[in-house]
């Protein structure tokens, strides 16, 4: 057999050839626009073109910091194409964050959306390696501004040669992409993608028991281009040729639904707390999801009460994933099995609330406080990964050693797993509350709160106690104009709990922090609610 290069460049070359019809819906700050992969293609090499003419070489980062819109999916493409790597930059991270995150990867360019300009701006002159701004403007006038070499987008592509190829001599194990991710203490942690992991990674998520990206598809990355590649779903969607429609900056729920409706949006991917957001959306504004052939929802776990009302309610098929930044991110899938279609609905449910099994291609272990758990639902241990698209280091940094030691990712989460190799993520190492020598699952209490009809959000989280070492408190955030006391919630949990596993105290919040990418913030949490109980 040949040894077929595995190259980014390749698979938009396929839909430029296969597909140039099809097309990308685009919402910018100016509006939507449609623009179809023969565009697309075009447009990306005259990036290229433009990169290669300002002097970006082979190994070269370029910084994005930017929606989900289709220049961002041009420089996706544009710069592994000449062999340099896309770092996409969180934008909402903070300011000392994005200084580091930009300096460490020595980012030469940066590709930034008009309403992120402000903050590039502001932190320029700490940053040490970039030589230009370009700046994704709708409007050909660029911002007022005092930085120089700062370039529109659209007049700067426009030099370039439409023509040009992309490389086609790559080594496919050279880095491609770089996203980092957040560390519970210190500086974020940088992850470098190749081509070959991202190739590989994008046909996993093709693949009929997982996402199963198809052509026919007309998918809507929520979860933003700047957070593990929206989970690789551009880079998936454009090989298959499949209909993308990116939501852009600043998206509501409302706008979401809109979308969904207008476009006959048939995969939409993000975290939960988009989906709870579009659910409480669509109680008040009746809107037409019924295109949607998948939900795919990953980052936290998926309440079951969130699957039900999607499916029930809505008659939306809801498909639970789990992964991270170091795993590309699609590592586990959770879809009943052909045997399983007969089972009960709350055993069903049970089934897709957890993680699901490994995608092909991967391999994984749990390992315990005695060695590998066993299989058996019970016994918890770390997840450890590995695969062609699993990380094998942190970019440049030296808490590489613990993360990735013999050969395996250690990924932080705890889990069982059940004898047909369904695994549970029962916490993060860290979130997980030792009450008595004991563990207790916040996710798994979390779950069953927000199954309670008056809790909109709900998040657990351990407070330090003299005599249990550990105890949990629960934070609920209730829905607009129910009601619900402490013993009412704790009522609700009592069937399902043991007595020692049932929160000593139920706070009642507004709202609960969420990380930059809409994950409950239990740092931040922890340190609310004691500073409610030290009042
Ligand atoms: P971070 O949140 O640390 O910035 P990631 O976005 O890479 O980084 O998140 C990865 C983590 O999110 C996983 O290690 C796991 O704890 C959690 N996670 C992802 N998907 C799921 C899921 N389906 N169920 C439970 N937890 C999940």
């Amino acid at each position: 057999m040949m040894k077929g290069s595995l190259l980014i460049p390749q698979m938009l070359e396929r839909a430029e050839q296969f597909f140039p019809k099809k097309e990308v819906v685009s919402r910018t700050g100016g509006g939507v626009q449609r623009i179809t992969y023969k565009e697309i293609g075009a447009r990306t090499r005259q990036l290229a073109d433009m990169l290669t003419k300002a002097g970006v070489q082979e190994g070269d980062k370029v910084g994005t910091l930017a929606w989900n819109h289709h220049r961002h999916l041009e420089l996706y493409f544009g710069v592994p194409g000449i062999g340099a790597v896309v770092h996409t930059i969180n934008i909402r991270l903070s300011a000392e964050h994005i200084i580091f995150i930009i300096n460490h990867a020595e980012d030469k360019l940066l590709f930034v959306d008009d309403d992120v300009f402000p903050l590039v701006e502001q932190v320029f002159d700490q940053l040490t390696t970039v030589e230009k701004v370009i700046v994704m403007t709708d409007e050909q006038a660029l911002p007022e501004t005092k930085i120089e070499n700062v370039f529109s987008y659209e007049d700067w592509i426009a030099e370039g040669d439409a023509s040009t190829s992309f490389r086609k001599d790559l080594d496919e194990t050279a880095p491609a992409g770089m996203c980092f991710t957040s560390a519970t203490t210190g500086n974020p942690k940088g992850v470098e993608y190749t081509h070959r992991s991202t190739v590989l990674h994008s046909m996993s998520l093709a693949l009929a028991d997982s996402a199963a990206v198809s052509e026919s598809d007309s998918i809507m990355p929520v979860v933003p281009m700047f957070h593990v590649n929206a989970w690789g779903i551009p880079y998936a969607a454009v090989w298959m040729g499949a209909e993308q429609v990116m939501p852009g900056p600043r998206f509501t729920p409302e706008l979401l639904a809109g979308m969904i409706a207008s476009e006959k949006v048939t995969v939409a991917a993000g975290v939960p707390t988009i989906w709870l957001a579009l659910l409480k959306e669509l109680e008040q504004n009746k809107q037409d999801v019924s295109s949607l052939r998948a939900v795919l929802c990953g980052g936290s776990a998926a309440p079951a009460g969130m699957i039900r009302t999607f499916e029930e309610t809505y008659g939306v098929p809801f498909l639970h994933a789990y992964g991270m930044t170091e795993t590309s991110p699609l590592a586990t899938v959770s879809r009943l099995k052909s045997y399983q279609q007969d089972l009960s609905t709350e055993e069903k449910l049970d089934i897709r609330a957890r993680q699901g099994i490994l995608v092909p291609g991967l391999e994984m272990r749990v390992v315990g406080e005695h060695g590998e758990a066993a299989w058996n639902d019970e016994e918890m241990g770390e997840l450890q990964l590995r695969g062609p698209w699993i990380a094998d280091q942190y970019y440049k940094d030296e808490r590489s050693e613990e993360a990735f030691s013999d050969g395996w990712l250690h990924t932080g989460d705890v889990c069982t797993v059940d004898e047909e190799g369904v695994i549970k993520i029962v916490d993060r190492t860290k979130d997980l509350i030792k009450s008595g020598g004991e563990w207790i699952s916040s996710v798994d209490l979390e779950n069953a709160l927000m199954a309670h009809p008056a809790v909109f959000e709900a998040s657990v989280v351990a407070v330090p106690d003299p005599e249990w070492q550990e105890r949990p408190v629960a934070c609920v955030v209730l829905h607009d104009g129910a009601e619900a006391d402490k013993e009412a919630v704790l009522d609700h949990l009592r069937p399902d709990f043991a007595k020692w596993w049932l929160p000593d105290d139920v706070l009642f919040f507004e709202e609960i922090p969420k990380t930059s990418v809409g994950k409950f913030l239990k740092r931040a949490l922890r340190d609310q609610v004691e500073a409610i109980y030290n009042r």
